[in-house]
């Protein structure tokens, strides 16, 4: 995710009545009810493909967080104490409301952030997996009993949940993300505070709110806190001061997530950080060629190019150069493009205007500095084309940042050692992918490149929940991914206990 895509802070209205998330105000929700902000403030979430306003959702601040924190510090002895089937059966329970909801939440996801029907369904099945495999946490093993050198000790080391967990989520992946910062700190006894995206309310917030509190999630143990776009740092800044908020999860731009690592280092606060990616994806010159166009075509154009996985830079070894540039330029100008409610669509309307403007300004600037267009390359409000670049020069901003869009560098090689050179002089780190015929070559390959994420012979957008979802470098540190959330939101507590008294020198 890249902040310049953020709206800038606009004009709020004042809120209506406390709403339920249905009825076209989405409230926060705290202690198991929906709640205007306290400011009595709201603001009017509007669709990015129509521009029509959705509904208005609460302006929350750091009254409203501090409101959520209280609730799930309270409600956490209750939920970490609940027994394990207790806890199994909500997430069960929430996962098949989830799937009986799927049409409509499809149509929320296109709504709120222009999602299409294939990623829309690849969030909703993700998030019912999630919520399956959730539910065996609560049986997972507690600890281990260590052994001691002192006679008589026994020693143990017991896993704890910490208490609130902060979760901070971008609108790319709504409904997914929202999910993958909430249900595994959750699953392992923790409460939780989540503040969705100012994009995304609905799909990234409420929505949880109503299908686990439905499920019979206890009131407390899951809080949602909107606010109004250029506002999210009153929430976060409240997350992170609250002693009682023992984590804080944040899915972003790496901008966002370091200033967020400055200030959680003041309050010597944990942080899980899932930031930007300026991902490789690497075409050996064995690869089969339709393979390896379609794979790029989805890798680059996957959700409009908005997936932090996202494929930015496509790296053939010379041989294939030429055939490979036409076929796969020849795609990514023929992918249907527009309403995203249209199951044909394929690159739907990128999440707002400055977005928009910020993928224009990079893709001339590049232009301008000498490189060439093979696909696409002029806006369509409200989308942006596939877009296919070429000979861009190492000083556009395109060659350097993230941009979080339909816009994708190719670059021809010598060898793909030499891509994968090329791919670690960024400071990003987060996802990658190699195509060969040789899978021995894509290993060797895979342990070079400097990525948390590599896949070799696939394209790099993949996420399953219980894999070690995370990047290196300034991708970001810490992963997501049930199997490994318990070191992130979990403490480990050494118990001994004796027997028999023991002798002290003195
Ligand atoms: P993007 O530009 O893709 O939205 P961001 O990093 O700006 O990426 O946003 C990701 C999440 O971080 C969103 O929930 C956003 O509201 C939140 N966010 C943005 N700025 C801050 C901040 N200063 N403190 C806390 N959260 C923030």
């Amino acid at each position: 995710m890249h902040s310049e895509s953020a709206r800038p802070a606009q004009g709020t209205g004042t809120g209506g009545p406390t709403g339920d998330g249905t009825g076209g105000f989405t409230g926060h929700f705290i202690d198991g009810e929906w709640a205007a902000a306290r400011s009595g403030r709201s603001y009017p979430n509007r669709s990015p493909w129509t521009g029509e306003v959705l509904g208005a959702v609460a302006a929350g601040d750091a009254d409203d967080a501090d409101r959520a924190v209280d609730a799930a510090h309270r409600a956490f002895p209750g939920w970490s104490r609940l027994p394990p089937a207790e806890r199994q059966q909500i997430f069960l329970r929430a996962a098949d409301l989830l799937l009986a909801r799927r049409a409509e939440v499809a149509a929320a996801l296109a709504a709120e952030t222009g999602c299409g029907r294939h990623f829309g369904d690849v969030q909703i099945d993700f998030s019912v997996r999630l919520l399956r495999q959730a539910a065996q946490l609560a049986y997972r093993p507690t600890g281990e009993l260590l052994p001691s050198d002192l006679p008589g000790t026994q020693a143990m080391a017991v896993r704890r949940p910490v208490g609130v967990v902060g979760a901070i989520a971008p609108w790319n992946s709504s409904l997914a993300l929202g999910g993958r910062a909430s249900i595994g700190p959750l699953a392992l006894g923790n409460t939780v505070v989540l503040k969705p995206s100012e994009e995304s309310p609905r799909t990234g917030g409420a929505l949880w709110a109503e299908i686990l509190h439905e499920a019979g999630l206890p009131a407390g143990a899951f809080n949602v806190v909107t606010h109004a776009p250029g506002e999210a740092g009153a929430v976060g800044d409240a997350l992170l001061a609250s002693p009682h908020v023992k984590r804080v999860n944040f899915t972003g731009s790496t901008a966002t997530g370091r200033r967020l690592a400055e200030k959680a280092g003041r309050h010597l606060k944990r942080l899980v950080l899932q930031l930007s990616g300026q991902n490789p994806l690497i075409v050996a010159a064995d690869a089969d060629l339709g393979h390896a166009v379609d794979a790029a075509i989805y890798g680059a154009f996957v959700h409009q190019g908005q997936v932090c996985m996202c494929a930015r830079r496509v790296y053939v070894e010379r041989p294939l150069a030429d055939a490979f540039t036409a076929r796969f330029a020849a795609r990514a100008a023929a992918l249907p493009t527009g309403d995203p409610a249209d199951p044909a669509t394929v690159v739907g309307p990128v999440i707002n205007e400055w977005a928009l403007a910020l993928l224009d300004r990079r893709v001339k600037e590049a232009v301008a500095l000498g490189a060439r267009v093979l696909a696409g390359g002029h806006p369509r409000p409200p989308c942006y084309p596939a877009t296919v670049l070429t000979d861009v020069p190492a000083d556009a901003e395109l060659a350097q940042a993230e941009t979080f869009g339909p816009v994708v560098i190719l670059e021809v090689v010598d060898t793909a050692e030499e891509a994968v050179a090329r791919a670690n002089a960024s400071d990003l780190g987060l996802a990658a992918s190699v195509i060969t015929a040789d899978p021995r070559r894509g290993l060797r390959l895979a342990a070079a490149l400097e990525a948390g994420i590599v896949h070799v012979n696939d394209q790099p957008v993949n996420d399953e929940p219980h894999m070690p979802f995370g990047g290196v470098k300034d991708s970001g540190w810490g992963r997501f991914g049930l199997g490994f959330a318990a070191e992130e939101f979990c403490d480990l507590q050494w118990i001994t206990t004796r027997d028999t008294p023991r002798p002290y020198p003195f």
